[in-house]
């Protein structure tokens, strides 16, 4: 259990020894992706800004908060799950309160006080600053300076269509989200020293129609750009080398700010922040990689040539059906395209397999156009019907295990792809962001290379040192990759 909460540093916080009264321990349990790991990190940065101590001793906290996913039902479920493992600390005297936050409330909110009476607060993912008053660190805070003054068009286009309504959500509140935090926002990282997410954006204009995010995190809206750049600044001061600049859709930054190319722009000004090494962006949809973003990319060392791009079908029909659009053939043009820009190009996609509908004949194109692409990484999931997403009413739902069974066979594709891939690297020379001992064994180190963002992709291995040597962590080394794994590396240290 408690290796589920957070570890973060405090080194700038006097100890509860040191103060006058008795600091509040907090723990965090935060669950789903980065976008809601940054969020964890401004609530814990507001609560220690407060005077609030943060654990990550389960047993220790007098608050536990519980930051909630509610992308799909197994998240969903995880969340409720790890609520209830929380609330049973609360019911033996181990902690005082409990507070859930996050996408769980969006969703939920008066069902999880009706339904967990151990819960003492919700917070939202529109109102961060009310962790404060959730967890009785403080009666109240200024609210977020961030004003939103415009939305894309295609924002206004799809309010108009509904596409944010929670109307027929049982234990929604009717207001959408608008919070974002700046760099003015106190926060704590929980990820090692040298490595951070920066959320240049919050919320979603697209109609995917599996997908409810945009009714949990509301319209599109964009950091400001200077905002941005001065956290990357303040965060390369504190030590941080690599960025990983996250949102729901990053490649849609600025255009609420009236910018053209807003991301592009923004890589190019961070490309110019003196002690970043590695800048990368996650989350872009496809017919929003332009040229210029592709130059930016391909002109700038320090920008990984990485791009992270979910396609989610391959299938004109099915991504039809999805409300995404594009084609195998697009698909296939626009890589084509980022490879001739980008050399060495490391390109990252992730597919919904069993989606309402999804034929064999229209499975098997996507399973030809993964055979195409060959992609470097890449990950499979399986559709989960989601009340309140539009693919929910639609009819020809597969079965759990033919989902699933598809969900293998096209991962099996990819496996030998990869494994092929991985293969040719071997006695090719990287640089290597050495990230510690590894996870899976004391004898090794482990470490990613450009080619791996944080978390997701493979990992490289690390088993020979030059003798004599001390290599530490956050530090980069030349290395050479002497094994091939299916998605793993192993690598020596130059
Ligand atoms: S672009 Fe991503 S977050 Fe936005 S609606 Fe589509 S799947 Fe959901």
């Amino acid at each position: 259990m408690a290796e589920k909460f957070l570890t973060v540093d405090l080194p700038s916080l006097p100890s509860a020894s040191e103060t006058t009264f008795k600091r509040r321990k907090v723990g965090f349990v935060s669950l789903g992706c980065p976008k809601n790991l940054v969020d964890s990190e401004v609530m814990m940065g507001m609560l220690a800004e407060a005077g609030a101590e943060l654990t990550h001793e389960t047993d220790d906290a007098d608050v536990i908060v519980v930051n909630t996913c509610s992308f799909i039902d197994r998240a969903q479920r995880e969340s409720v799950d790890t609520i209830l493992e929380m609330a049973q600390l609360k019911a033996a005297g181990k902690t005082q309160k409990l507070v859930v936050a996050g996408c769980l409330v969006e969703r939920y909110r008066d069902e999880i006080r009706k339904n967990i009476p151990e819960v003492d607060a919700v917070v939202g993912t529109g109102e961060l600053e009310a962790i404060l008053r959730a967890t009785g660190i403080e009666a109240s805070r200024p609210s977020s300076p961030f004003v939103i003054l415009q939305s894309r068009a295609e924002g206004i286009l799809r309010e108009q269509q509904g596409r944010f309504s929670r109307e027929s959500w049982d234990g929604a509140i009717a207001d959408l989200p608008n919070y974002l935090y700046d760099d003015t926002t106190p926060r704590l990282l929980a990820t090692p020293k040298h490595s951070a997410y920066i959320k240049i954006a919050e919320g979603c204009d697209h109609p995917c129609s599996f997908c409810i995010i945009p009714q949990l995190r509301g319209k599109f809206r964009s950091r400001r750009f200077e905002s941005v750049i001065a956290e990357a600044e303040k965060l390369a001061k504190s030590g941080v080398r690599e960025i990983t600049l996250i949102g729901q859709d990053t490649t849609c930054y600025g255009e609420d700010l009236g910018l053209k190319d807003g991301l592009a722009l923004l890589l190019e000004k961070l490309a110019a922040v003196p002690d970043l090494r590695w800048i990368r962006f996650l989350y872009a949809y496809p017919n929003k990689i332009t040229g210029r973003l592709l130059e930016t990319i391909a002109a700038h060392e320090k920008i990984c040539s990485y791009i992270d791009v979910p396609l989610q079908h391959a299938s004109a029909s099915a991504l039809k059906r999805m409300k995404r659009g594009g084609s195998a053939e697009v698909f296939l043009r626009s890589i084509e395209k980022m490879r001739t820009t980008i050399p060495n190009l490391t390109l990252r996609t992730s597919f919904i397999v069993g989606f309402p509908g999804e034929t064999e004949q229209e499975f098997e194109e996507l399973c030809d156009f993964v055979r195409e692409a060959r992609f470097d990484w890449m990950g499979a999931f399986g559709y989960s019907d989601e009340e309140g997403a539009a693919a929910h009413h639609l009819e020809k739902k597969l079965s759990a295990r033919e989902i699933e069974r598809r969900r293998k066979q096209l991962m099996q594709i990819q496996q030998k792809i990869s494994k092929r891939a991985k293969k040719a690297l071997i006695g090719k020379r990287f640089e290597l962001l050495l990230e510690g001992t590894s996870d899976e064994t004391d004898l090794l180190l482990e470490g990613r290379t450009a080619m791996h963002a944080p978390e997701i992709d493979g990992k490289v291995f690390v088993n020979d040192v030059p003798e004599g040597e001390e290599v530490l962590p956050g530090e980069f080394y030349p290395c050479e990759i002497t094994e091939a794994h299916d998605y793993d590396l192993v690598a020596r240290i130059l």
